[in-house]
């Protein structure tokens, strides 16, 4: 069975190795940030604006960023809810089996 176009968009979003380098402010938008060395706990690297002195992190201001799972592991549970058709439960039963302890709860948000 061919994959659909979703699967293969989300396979190569997942494929991509993430470089953190400076980024503008999602705040201001200004381009005069600086990298810190503190990252979060899920390990996204952390920002702070000189022009607007705030701080920032990789996933702010998407819809990822207070989600306590990592932005892979939400992928791949969209690729394998919409590819596959799986439960919450399946999601929840093969991420387990991978050493990921999540109820089918934590997925439903
Ligand atoms: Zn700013």
């Amino acid at each position: 069975m061919a994959p659909s176009q979703t699967s293969v968009i989300l396979l190569q979003v997942l494929n991509v190795k993430e470089k953190p380098k400076p980024m503008n402010c999602p705040y201001c938008t200004a381009s005069t940030t600086r990298k810190r060395a503190k990252k979060t706990e899920l390990g996204y690297a952390t920002f702070f604006c000189s022009a607007c002195r705030r701080t920032f992190n990789e996933r702010t201001g998407t819809p990822f960023n207070y989600l306590e799972a990592p932005t892979d592991i939400v992928f791949l549970v969209v690729l394998w809810r919409l590819r596959y058709k799986l439960s919450l439960r399946d999601v929840a039963e093969i991420f387990l089996e991978r050493g990921f302890v999540f109820t089918h709860e934590t997925f439903r948000d």
